[in-house]
């Protein structure tokens, strides 16, 4: 897959169905394990701001530019990125394939009621789908979690904790569940389990589900002035009048 960098992070440029199709043939037909971190400008400044979870986000295997912000400054500095690969939508693509090919998942994170409702989305529509386990994410022994995927031995796990904990986690446990491909996903079981209303179609593809965000959840403007501060972050650092890096990070594109 080839990467385009965008302020120190090395991100996947191009479409769904590329990185689907790769991921299918690179890691999920050989049992081989990896990270995906999905990222929108939020994360992104959080990476900007604080040097160990960059490092986090920058260890995944693949980053994807989750967010129509990351691509519109991916082409202000001229390291232009194809599309946005949306989390919510590499989660619908993966549990097709985990369909067609009875794969095995492991869900961990939203509410106790979410994510039943999530398993009963799964077996109806995804019926060859093996749910190798499921843990919500208010539980406190992290550790505990971890062993119980690892002992699933699940092909894929889905992790939706909101960030940074999500990939927190992945960091911290993914060598316990080396054959899994494993994503963090924030509030994506909310939308798939019908309790939190994704934006209408027009919205997504007009790029303004952020807007359709911040109409249904007012209280979430301050959280959300992080998109204009990682907008002007980016562009002070292209231009060489801030570093908020120790070192540089190279394109990653790999050849496997
Ligand atoms: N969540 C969780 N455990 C926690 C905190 C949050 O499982 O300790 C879940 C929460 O129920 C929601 C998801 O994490 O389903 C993240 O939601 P949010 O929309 O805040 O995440 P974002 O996508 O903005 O990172």
């Amino acid at each position: 897959m080839e990467t385009e960098v965008v302020s120190n992070l090395s991100y996947v440029n191009g479409d769904l169905d590329e990185f689907i199709s790769y991921m299918n043939q690179h890691h999920l037909s050989q049992r081989r394990g990896a990270m995906i971190a999905t990222v929108n400008p939020e994360i992104g400044y959080a990476t900007m701001k604080d040097h160990a979870y960059h490092k986090v986000i920058s260890s995944a295997d693949y980053v994807l530019p989750d967010g129509v912000g990351v691509v519109l400054m991916s082409r202000l500095i001229n390291h232009p990125l194809k599309s946005r690969i949306a989390g919510f939508e590499v989660f619908m693509s993966m549990l097709d394939l985990a369909n067609k090919q009875s794969k095995s998942i492991f869900l961990y994170g939203a509410k106790k009621e979410v994510l039943e409702a999530v398993k009963q989305r799964i077996d109806t529509e995804y019926p060859n789908v093996v749910i190798a386990g499921s843990c919500d994410g208010y539980q406190a022994d992290k550790r505990f979690v971890a062993k119980q995927i690892a002992r699933s031995k699940a092909d894929m796990v889905f992790v939706a904790l909101g960030y940074p904990n999500q990939e927190n986690f992945i960091y911290e446990y993914r060598h316990l569940f080396p054959q899994a491909v494993c994503i963090g996903l924030g509030g994506s079981f909310d939308v798939f389990s019908g309790t939190v209303k994704r934006a209408p179609r027009w919205m997504i593809k007009t790029n303004t589900e952020w807007l359709y965000r911040l109409i249904v959840n007012p209280w979430r403007w301050k959280r959300m002035l992080n998109i204009p501060k990682y907008a002007f972050a980016v562009l002070k650092e292209n231009k060489g009048k801030k570093r908020y890096y120790p070192e540089q990070v190279k394109d990653q594109t790999k050849q496997l």
